[in-house]
């Protein structure tokens, strides 16, 4: 067949994995070849139409200072920004975007099409090629068989996909999509343990249909976050509002008198859902004290009049949805455009994966995105990423790349996922991450653009802003360090007025902005100093962050030296964990139930501090 069949590496699934797994590996310089269902869906938000969030934001980010797409497609797509825990401290802000959903599609889209070395081309995958324990390709559903080094699986919640609505239930992987049942067989002949879990999504509204002089209004922050570092406020379009609406005792008891039509509580759905997603009928029954929950109403696009009330995802029969939608104040005519339901969906025990993100059992097969166990857009781009730089990096000849745990929240997951598998569909936390001082959204740049540039996934554009901003910020910060403000002199005077004592002897400007009373716009334009400072904000924001947590920031540092000193460092297989005092329970059940062999391995449990790995060493002294 004269039709290119011999790739470098294949992507199966064009969704927010796949397509960063394939962006990755094409800007690597890989010949790659992404299979997908419907070149039409590529890039589909299956659920809500936001990118970022708590935990979340932090990925994209990471994404994004590795080359990625997420980030710009959210600042071309992104109709409301907020900084959510915008008065708390650096290490747990978080970005997040509505995104107008066709234009976020258009971005992904846009890049996969004009991506070099990248070809797209729409098939359902039924099978895979496997010689003895090493992949070699897959099989289209007419039976076109394409060749390549390395696959990458990123089929999301596609495989052996189950809808239900009330107790009716179809295949589907989402709305108006077939599952992808022929491959769900072939794996599971494949020596993987698999199981299911399951994730819901509410019904559309129409905004024609609301009143909406009865919603209270919540619009977006200004200034307007960015997302990406090459972002800025230039790429977004027209800003809106989100509303706030309520659920009311009314709503939970319609929910309560139908609770035996729901799937999950007659037992039709085996599969686990997300604990931090649930369904309004899960909500209301494990908070049977609360009278009310909050539901967001959010525009699903500028150009379209549907909206999507998060907050009450439901699998609840149609008649049920109507009633609950209607009983809420200012939804009380809404017309529903599309029916909320739940999916179940085959996922692979990502235990059996290296850190790299390919299978133990098939070489040269990787796994991304919600096939491992994960919920969420950022989630799954994040892997998909490292999955689609691993696979680049094995056809070339070279060594993974696997980020470690005080590196990425990329590594938090990844090593989350392997070490301890998941019972329930796993999302983001900056909790999750032990570093996250060190971790923060606003420095992943400084942690990752300059891996990403020798892998090869940092384009020049990028490396020449990425080095702009580094220098901009190591200049300000010898400057602020050289520049002294003197007792009495007229800039102390103009700012004595904000300090609770005078300033009684000289100080640098750096020692000054790590003083809590002050920000780094209180030291610009002081009278008799020289220099201006900086107008790029996210270079001054840079500044005053590590100026004012560098303490903390050298703590974190010390306790990860001081880990990395002990990495060998033997836990006895009989060590009983209830007997080390200073533990708490959690990390007593955590430690006695993983058994890690080294205090390394301890440290990396998802939820285990560095406090509590210094309080084993310290056992573990005692002990001797
Ligand atoms: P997907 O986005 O599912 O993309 C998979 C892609 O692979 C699709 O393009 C599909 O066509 C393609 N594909 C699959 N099989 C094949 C095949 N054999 N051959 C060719 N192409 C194939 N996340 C949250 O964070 N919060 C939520 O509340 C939430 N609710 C959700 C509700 C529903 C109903 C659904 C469906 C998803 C929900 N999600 C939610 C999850 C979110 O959509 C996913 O986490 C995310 O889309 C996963 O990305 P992915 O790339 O792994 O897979």
């Amino acid at each position: 067949m004269d039709y290119p069949n011999r790739f470098d590496v294949i992507v199966i699934g064009g969704g927010h994995a796949g397509t960063e797994a394939a962006l990755a590996a094409a800007r690597m310089g890989c010949q790659t070849l992404l299979l997908t269902h419907n070149i039409e869906t590529l890039g589909q938000m299956s659920c809500n139409p936001a990118i970022g969030g708590i935990g979340k934001s932090h990925l994209v980010k990471e994404i994004d200072a590795l080359g990625g797409a997420m980030g710009l497609a959210t600042d071309h797509a992104g109709i409301q920004f907020r900084v959510l825990n915008a008065r708390k401290g650096p290490a747990v802000r978080a970005t997040r975007a509505q995104a107008d959903r066709v234009r976020y599609k258009a971005a992904i889209r846009g890049m996969l099409e004009n991506q070099p070395n990248l070809t797209l081309f729409q098939q359902g995958v039924d099978d895979l090629i496997v010689d003895g324990d090493t992949v070699r390709g897959a099989v289209t559903q007419t039976g076109i068989r394409f060749h390549a080094d390395t696959v990458v699986l990123c089929t999301g919640t596609f495989l052996g996909g189950v809808i239900h609505i009330g107790l009716d239930s179809h295949t589907g992987g989402r709305a108006g999509d077939p599952p992808a049942n022929a491959l769900a067989q072939r794996l599971r002949a494949l020596p993987f343990r698999v199981d299911r879990l399951k994730t819901g999504t509410p019904p559309r509204l129409d905004a024609k249909s609301l009143d909406f002089s009865q919603l209270e209004e919540q619009p977006g922050d200004t200034p307007t976050p960015v997302m990406s570092y090459l972002g800025s406020r230039d790429l977004h379009p027209r800003q809106v509002s989100c509303r706030i609406a309520h659920t009311n005792e009314r709503t939970h008891e319609i929910i309560f008198a139908n609770l035996d039509r729901s799937p999950m509580y007659s037992g039709t759905i085996e599969g686990v859902g997300p604990r931090y997603c649930p369904s309004i009928e899960d909500k209301v029954h494990r908070f049977a004290d609360k009278a009310s929950h909050q539901i967001f109403i959010e525009p699903e696009g500028l150009e379209t009049h549907e909206l999507y009330p998060n907050g009450i995802s439901t699998s609840l029969p149609f008649d049920v949805q109507l009633q609950v939608v209607r009983s809420i104040k200012g939804l009380e005519n809404a017309h529903i455009t599309r029916p909320g339901y739940a999916i179940e969906y085959d996922f692979f025990d990502p235990r059996d994966l290296k850190h790299s993100l390919e299978t133990r059992f098939i070489h040269n097969l990787f796994f991304a995105g919600q096939i491992n166990g994960t919920t969420g857009y950022e989630e799954a781009g994040a892997q998909g990423l490292l999955a689609g730089l691993n696979a680049a990096l094995r056809v070339r000849g070279e060594d993974a790349w696997c980020p470690r745990r005080d590196e990425a929240y990329l590594g938090v997951l990844v090593d989350d996922l392997i070490t301890l598998g998941t019972q329930e569909p796993y999302r983001m936390f900056t909790s999750r991450a032990e570093y996250r001082l060190l971790l923060r959204e606003d420095n992943a740049d400084l942690r990752l653009t300059e891996t990403g540039r020798r892998l090869g996934l940092v384009d020049d554009a990028r490396w020449a802003a990425f080095s702009t901003k580094r220098e901009a910020i190591e200049a300000e910060q010898a400057r602020l360090a050289a520049t002294w403000v003197q007792p009495r002199s007229a800039a102390a005077e103009q700012l004595n007025a904000r300090l609770p004592k005078p300033l009684n002897r000289e100080y640098s400007l750096l020692e000054l902005l790590k003083r809590p009373e002050l920000g780094y716009g209180d030291l610009v334009g002081l009278d008799g100093i020289e220099g201006t400072g900086v107008d790029d904000e996210t270079v001054a924001e840079q500044v005053q962050i590590q100026a004012k947590y560098q303490g903390y920031i050298d703590r974190q540092q010390a306790e990860i030296d001081k880990l990395k000193r002990h990495e060998a460092t033997p836990l006895p297989a009989d060590l009983d964990y209830s007997r080390v005092e200073g533990l708490s329970n959690e990390i007593r059940d955590k430690l006695a139930a993983a058994r890690p062999e080294t205090l390394a391995q301890a440290g990396r449990i998802s939820g285990v501090t560095p406090a509590a790995v210094s309080i084993l060493l310290i056992h573990l002294k005692k002990r001797r």
